[in-house]
Formats: C-alpha cells, sequence, structure tokens
C-alpha cells in the first residue's frame, strides 16, 4: 500500500513555550478546521501563535516540513478577549470568540487600504493603517458598550441600525 505522505498538523504554543497537539490530518481543509475550533476557545488558555505545517512522510531532516500559515494571539479590539488571530504572512485578522468576528484585512487590490468590521453590527469601514483599523473597532465597540450593548451578547445583530 502506497501512503499520500504528506500530512498535516495544527499546533499552537503556549505562554512559557509548551506546545499544544491537535493531531495530524490527511488534508489541510480537515487540519484548518480543528484549528479554528482551538481558536475559539483562546481565551481560556493563554496562547501566543498557532501554526499549520505539512510534513512529508518519511522524510528527514528540515526538509521534511513546511509551515504552510502562521498566527499570532491579541487582545480584540472589541470583545476584549484573546481570541484575536492575525494571520502573520498577509495580514489579515478575525475574532474567533463566539457572537464577535470583528476582522481586518489588508486589500489585496489597493495597496495601503485596509478594511476593517464587526459583523454583528454590519459596521465595515476603510482605513489606512492597522493601526487606524484597531482604533475603529475599538470606537464601534465603546459606542455599543455606551449604548448598554455586550459585543458578545448574541441579540446584537438586532440593535444595529444604530450603529450605521
Ligand atoms: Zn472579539
Amino acid at each position: 500500500m502506497v501512503m499520500t505522505g504528506r500530512i498535516y498538523v495544527p499546533s499552537a504554543v503556549e505562554e512559557g513555550g509548551a506546545v499544544v497537539g491537535m493531531g495530524c490530518f490527511s488534508t489541510q481543509e480537515t487540519a484548518m478546521n480543528v484549528l479554528r475550533s482551538f481558536l475559539k476557545k483562546s481565551h481560556q488558555v493563554s496562547l501566543e501563535r498557532a501554526s499549520i505545517a505539512a510534513w512529508e512522510v518519511d522524510v528527514v531532516g528540515d526538509d521534511a516540513v513546511t509551515v504552510l500559515s502562521e498566527f499570532e494571539c491579541r487582545l480584540c479590539p472589541v470583545c476584549h478577549r484573546t481570541t484575536f488571530w492575525i494571520d502573520i504572512e498577509r495580514f489579515k485578522a478575525t475574532c474567533y470568540g463566539s457572537a464577535c468576528a470583528a476582522w481586518i484585512e489588508e486589500s489585496s487590490i489597493e495597496a495601503n487600504v485596509i478594511n476593517c468590521g464587526w459583523p454583528p453590527t454590519q459596521f465595515s469601514e476603510q482605513v489606512e493603517s492597522i493601526d487606524d483599523a484597531m482604533r475603529s473597532l475599538r470606537r464601534i465597540a465603546a459606542r455599543a458598550e455606551a449604548a448598554g450593548l455586550s459585543a458578545l451578547d448574541s441579540e446584537f445583530h438586532i440593535e444595529h441600525e444604530r450603529f450605521k
């Protein structure tokens, strides 16, 4: 029997350096799904980084591994949980926390254009820098909080009209 020879390994690194294994998978898609559901809970564990690597089976040494994507953990500007994950290769950040999903993404078409948004309020904006995008998301969250709404409230989308 001939094996496919390639496996996909999601993993995360805790604060202090301990590596959390999540298994190894035959497709990149499954590995990504496993990692995603793990990242949803990253406010319960102190994580610093996460990655997906492809390993060639039966290959010795560094050539055996290719890192496909790497993520860094930040505090979410909207819900303040450590579920905001940044894809460091191509700037793309998403909050994996439940009921939040705030995001920041570099435009793939125009240089120096950053898009950001917060789906529960249908808020989205185009700004010039990542710092501006973080500020913009913090502002919309502050307005929501001032109105007595929690970013974690699942009823939140009903109120979005006020924030347009
Ligand atoms: Zn969030």
